[in-house]
């Protein structure tokens, strides 16, 4: 009826038709209003590192051995080499000798927190240096886990595993705490690991048993509700163009401009490409932001093979140190 057979196509307002917003982005908006909302907010607003350790938390189901959590630290940036944000090396002011580390999850973040330390060698003071952090250690893991233990995000427990039946079925997962040692069908000592799963009024509402990224729309959406309070911040709405449907993220409108969020937590961002040219039909500029490190850059020219080269903005992990200054970008265009 519209593109006939003289292939003359109408204005393209005249086919999009917005279809309201899903029913996680009203879960979303819900969880805006409970009060463990702040504190999960606090948590990942204190350190890339916590948006780091809630995203291996999410994808594990809400629930991850202490282990894991580790190798998952080390893992991500040894590939970076770049110092870990929140462990700071001290060095000393006379014979530069490392004197220690600081975990500043422990000073919950408060760098006026940090004391005073000698060296050991020459007794002078010490200085924080921005040395390389080569490994994490379980404590430092640990630090951060429990400045979420602090606020209420995390809830530690213990898990036994038989490593020789594999059994775990007579293993009470009720208790807190095991005082059982031996394995009740083979009795060869369990081997007891600490684990950490989130809490409940924060995984269910944002579906965390899934393994989706939800968290991470919740989270940035709260970002933009903070920062541009004049704006209309909708979270997963929907819209069909012509006969395909589509969704965005995030979408921000401020005075005459629509801005839309395209948001991952996988590894090097894995973004839908293939909608690209159908969010450029309901938004001036685009944003990619991901949890993690990278996004490829085959993705990003093909948001700006859509959209333009000055329309496209990445916010990675890192940006999220100064996500306010990243954000003075959302009025330009
Ligand atoms: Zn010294
Ligand atoms: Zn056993």
């Amino acid at each position: 009826m519209f593109v006939g057979d003289a292939g003359i196509e109408p204005p393209s307002d005249c086919m999009l038709a917005e279809l309201g917003q899903k029913e996680i982005g009203k879960k979303l908006d819900a969880f805006d209003k409970t009060p463990i909302s702040k504190k999960l907010e606090k948590f990942l607003s204190s350190d890339p590192a916590c948006i780091k350790l809630f995203q291996i938390i999410a994808k594990k189901h809400g629930f991850v051995f202490t282990e894991d959590a580790v190798n998952y630290f080390n893992e991500q940036y040894n590939e970076q080499a770049s110092p870990a944000p929140f462990v700071i090396a001290r060095k000393c002011n006379g014979c530069n000798a490392l004197v220690d580390y600081v975990s500043l999850a422990e000073l919950d973040f408060d760098k006026s927190k940090i004391r005073d330390a000698t060296c050991g060698k020459c007794r002078r003071s010490c200085r924080v240096s921005q040395t390389k952090y080569k490994k994490f250690q379980n404590a430092d893991i640990l630090s951060l886990f429990m400045y979420g233990q602090r606020l209420n995000v995390f809830r530690p427990f213990q898990y036994p595993r038989c490593y020789f039946c594999k059994t775990e079925e007579n293993i009470d997962r009720t208790k807190k705490e095991h005082t059982q040692l031996l394995c009740k069908k083979c009795s060869k000592p369990l081997e007891i690991s600490l684990c950490f799963e989130t809490n409940q009024n924060i995984s269910k509402p944002l579906g965390i048993a899934d393994a989706q990224g939800y968290w991470f729309d919740w989270y940035f959406g709260r970002l933009l509700k903070n920062k541009f309070g004049d704006a209309t911040v909708v979270r997963n709405p929907q819209f069909r163009f012509d006969k395909n449907d589509f969704e965005l993220d995030i979408l921000l409108k401020k005075d005459d401009k629509t801005i839309g969020f395209s948001l991952s937590t996988e590894k090097d961002g894995s973004f839908d490409q293939e909608k690209f040219f159908l969010f450029k039909r309901v938004c001036d500029k685009l944003f990619l932001v991901t949890s993690d490190n990278t996004v490829k850059k085959t993705i990003i020219e093909c948001a700006k093979g859509c959209f333009g080269k000055t329309k496209v903005s990445v916010i990675t992990l890192s940006d999220f140190c100064n996500i306010t200054r990243r954000f003075e970008q959302v009025p330009k265009q």
